[in-house]
């Protein structure tokens, strides 16, 4: 039977991952090492009853005696922290769902690959912010890894049997987040619950917020380049506001090949776990005669500064990634609290892009996990500085 772990089995891609395991034969069909998850105990406890794992962790120490109160007479094996959640990677398995959110998915994804395990990857900010430590490793180690973000895993099965050489241009697309229509002049208003309200797919609460400033299609943007490993002038984003198409290859002859679906994230997870192989997955199916048309657009740069800064952190290279996915984070933290305002999160990403890219230790440096670690932790210290300064100012 193929083990199987899932790195944040609790939230969106999580969910997603555990309903088609268990539409695939679930305990039966696989063998689940290890679920982990943060806060959602009764969550965690609840997957990892069903599809019986040995292994359930939190990455919260304070969880720990809640995890193991609901795993009560399971067999099942409890563990908490961010140290038990990397030595869940050194659990031997075939194929490993890493869907935590934010950079913190980055060290259980590298140690996974270090065992060769094939790493299903949703956690963009692992490329974004160590893309060429990521791949390194799974070169070194002969290990797959497997895009899962829609956009990515549309590319990626657009270039089955074609040479990446004859790719002229990768078009991703972005359904423009929950303002797209709004007046610029409104944007400032924002509320967090409006920001995590998207029109077409149902995510997480932060990667719903990325889209509605667009820094979900920067971090994805950056992704493109270190997956498919094209020039940044090579990726293009257009705003298809029905979310059906999910990218376009244009190959050098000038045909397109373009990916089309619902957006239900089953497909993409679904996709990654059948590998090579297509098996029946549970998604709605495409009824074009019934949706008539479709629209696209070239996303307005005064409405979404965070492109213009992907391309900035793209050109800069290096640890720009870290920076940029360290300040990016620590700003959505800050407006999600309620401090800042929707537009300042680019305000304060800027601006820490501005202050490290002049730093000797941001490019032309080695990217490994320390050098990666270090420049996330100044860019979220620079970030609270600059949150301080926007905050006085407001
Ligand atoms: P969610 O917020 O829904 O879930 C995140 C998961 O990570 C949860 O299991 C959460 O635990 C856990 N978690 C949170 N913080 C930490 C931490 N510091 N250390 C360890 N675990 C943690 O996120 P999504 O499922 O929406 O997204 C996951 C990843 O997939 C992101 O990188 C996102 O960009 C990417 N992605 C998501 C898509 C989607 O449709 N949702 C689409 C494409 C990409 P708990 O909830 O129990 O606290
Ligand atoms: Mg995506």
């Amino acid at each position: 039977m193929r083990r199987i772990s899932i790195f944040g089995a609790t939230g969106s891609i999580g969910v997603n991952t555990v309903d088609l395991l268990e539409r695939q034969g679930g305990a039966k069909a696989f063998d689940v090492v290890a679920l982990t998850g943060g806060r959602n105990i009764d969550r965690l406890a609840a997957q990892a009853r069903a599809l019986r794992a040995d292994l359930a962790v939190t990455c919260y120490p304070d969880c720990y005696a809640a995890l193991k109160e609901a795993l009560a007479g399971s067999g099942i094996e409890v563990a908490a922290g961010p140290e038990a959640l990397v030595a869940a990677a050194d659990r031997p398995a075939d194929w490993i769902m890493s869907a935590i959110v934010g950079v913190a998915g980055l060290q259980p994804g590298l140690r996974a690959l270090e065992h060769g395990t094939t790493l299903a990857l949703a956690n963009k900010e692992s490329l974004v912010t160590a893309g060429p430590l990521l791949l390194g490793q799974a070169a070194r180690k002969g290990a797959r890894v497997l895009p899962v973000d829609s956009e990515h895993s549309a590319v990626f099965q657009a270039l089955v049997g074609e040479d990446i050489a004859a790719v002229e241009k990768i078009t991703i697309t972005a359904s423009g987040g929950a303002f797209r229509d709004w007046p610029l002049e409104r944007l400032a208003t924002a509320t967090v619950k409006q920001a995590s309200t998207h029109p077409n797919w149902d995510m997480g609460q932060r990667i719903t917020i990325d889209s509605a400033s667009m820094f979900n299609k920067a971090l994805e943007v950056i992704e493109t380049k270190e997956y498919f490993g094209i020039d940044a002038q090579a990726i293009d984003v257009l705003v298809h506001p029905e979310s059906l198409v999910h990218a376009l290859v244009s190959f050098r002859d000038g045909a397109v090949m373009a990916h089309m679906g619902q957006p239900d994230m089953r497909h993409a997870i679904g996709y990654a776990l059948n590998w090579p192989d297509r098996q029946d997955l549970p998604v709605p199916r495409l009824d074009l005669a019934q949706i008539g048309q479709l629209r696209f657009s070239a996303p307005d740069p005064a409405r979404y500064p965070a492109l213009r800064l992907a391309c900035e952190v793209m050109r800069l290279g290096g640890l720009a990634g870290a920076a940029f996915n360290g300040a990016k984070e620590r700003a959505l933290d800050s407006f999600i609290a309620g401090e800042i305002g929707f537009l300042q999160m680019a305000e304060v990403v800027e601006a820490v892009l501005d202050r490290l890219s002049g730093e000797s230790g941001l490019i032309n440096v080695e990217i490994n996990l320390d050098n990666v670690t270090e420049v996330d932790h100044l860019a979220r210290r620079c970030a609270t500085e600059m949150i301080t300064a926007v905050r006085i100012k407001r």
